[in-house]
């Protein structure tokens, strides 16, 4: 028997989880597949933006609260581990564990009235029909798909054949470590540890997270750059020692053309909403699944399915821009031969590394401010190397 819904939404991640509760709320019936039973862990370094928070706050009604997330307001930057600023009025960034935090969503979706098939892992999927097989042999057919299953998505690959683009996918290596490995609660992050990326210590209520980030073809090695990152002292190469390190994907922007098609709909990682400057991705994840969600509405609503892909890459296309201006941001400030002039401009000119620190947390939009933003850093770092 096929068992029918409106929306079939694969992943229950944030961005799943946002489009199964704000699709679910509106009163659509909405199925929520996921692999693994909730709470499940995800590789992830848990910062959360003042741009992430808005949207956990518009679109599930969650505030930041103590339970859930520790709130940083010194950030450390570095460069090889020489200081580069040390800002200790920084806009807000929340640390969370995933695996308490996704629960939070998915459970939200839940109580919405999606319908949660997990774990179930999706054995066959038709996108022309919208017709999913699951492994424990149930058929499900929805109206529309939500292709909200990640860096790996298998929605995406049922499409396009692949779910990533080699030359743009970073790869994340991190561990959690015990929370006395580290004194305090401020964020560091050091640009000049990774090539293309960067490394970053979060401490979290109950741990500390040590990770590096960086595009996937520029290192090959990326253990070994970690060993590198974490040597910063006797306790946390200790604690290193008997930690197990996980590694993943990061899609960033990937798919910045239409995000789906026909009846399915690309969301979060599987669309490749991933900030290339920062890694950021939580955020897009909601605010895309919300999209996908209201698009859906619309064109269920009107009887005619096949306009939802064009409603939301209508609307989509304002977080795309966002990412893409992220990406000319990124060749400034991780272009090997610009690297070091850009850590000399980041040490030597503090009010500017403020309001890119605003602009990193979402207080400001790369297209408000990015641009702006930019010209100056280039102009600045121009003079710095005149100046030499
Ligand atoms: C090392 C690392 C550090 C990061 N740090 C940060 C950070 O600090 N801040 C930030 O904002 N972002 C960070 N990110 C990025 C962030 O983790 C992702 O952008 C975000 O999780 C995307 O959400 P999503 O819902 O699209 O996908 P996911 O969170 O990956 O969720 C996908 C869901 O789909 C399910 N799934 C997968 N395949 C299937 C299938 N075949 N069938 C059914 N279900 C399936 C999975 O079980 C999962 O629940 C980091 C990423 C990495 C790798």
């Amino acid at each position: 028997m096929i068992k029918k819904f409106d929306i079939l939404v694969v992943g229950s991640g944030p961005a799943g989880s946002a489009a199964a509760f704000t699709a679910a709320s509106a009163g659509l019936s909405v199925a929520l597949i996921d692999k693994a039973a909730f709470p499940r862990d995800k590789l992830c370094g848990g910062g959360i933006t003042g741009r992430c928070a808005s949207a956990l706050s518009q679109v599930f009604g969650q505030e930041i609260t103590p339970d859930l997330f520790l709130t940083s307001q010194r950030v450390r930057l570095f460069s090889q581990g020489a200081l580069l600023a040390d800002v200790r009025d920084a806009p807000p960034i929340h640390m969370t564990m995933r695996r308490d935090f996704d629960a939070v969503l998915h459970a939200q979706a839940k109580a919405a009235g999606a319908q949660v098939f997990a774990p179930a892992r999706i054995a066959d999927l038709d996108p022309a029909t919208g017709v999913a097989r699951l492994g424990d042999g149930q058929i499900l057919q929805g109206q529309l798909i939500v292709g909200a299953d990640g860096a790996n998505s298998i929605v995406a690959r049922a499409l396009y054949g692949k779910a990533q683009r080699y030359r743009d996918v970073a790869f994340g290596l991190e561990v959690e470590l015990p929370r006395d490995t580290v004194d305090g609660d401020m964020v560091d992050i050091d640009i000049g540890a990774v090539a293309w990326g960067y490394g970053w210590v979060f401490p979290k209520r109950g741990s500390v997270t040590v990770g590096v980030c960086g595009t996937h073809v520029r290192n090959p090695d990326m253990r070994a750059v970690l060993d590198r990152y974490a040597n910063q002292g006797p306790a946390m190469v200790r604690a290193l020692s008997s930690a197990q390190c996980k590694g993943a994907f990061l899609p960033t922007g990937w798919r910045l053309g239409a995000p789906g098609e026909g009846r399915v709909l690309l969301v979060g990682d599987a669309a490749g909403l991933v900030d290339p400057l920062t890694g950021e991705g939580i955020g897009w994840a909601i605010r895309s699944g919300e999209l996908a969600a209201q698009a859906s509405i619309r064109a269920l609503g009107a009887g005619a399915p096949g306009a939802a892909i064009r409603h939301y890459a209508a609307e989509i296309r304002y977080v795309q821009d966002e990412i893409r201006i992220a990406g000319r941001i990124a060749r400034l400030a991780y272009t090997r031969a610009l690297r070091p002039i850009f850590a000399r401009t980041v040490r030597d000119n503090p009010k500017m590394t403020r309001n890119a620190l605003r602009l990193l947390a979402g207080q400001f939009d790369y297209q408000d401010f990015g641009l702006a933003f930019a010209g100056r850093i280039t102009r600045r770092m121009g003079r710095a190397v005149l100046a030499r």
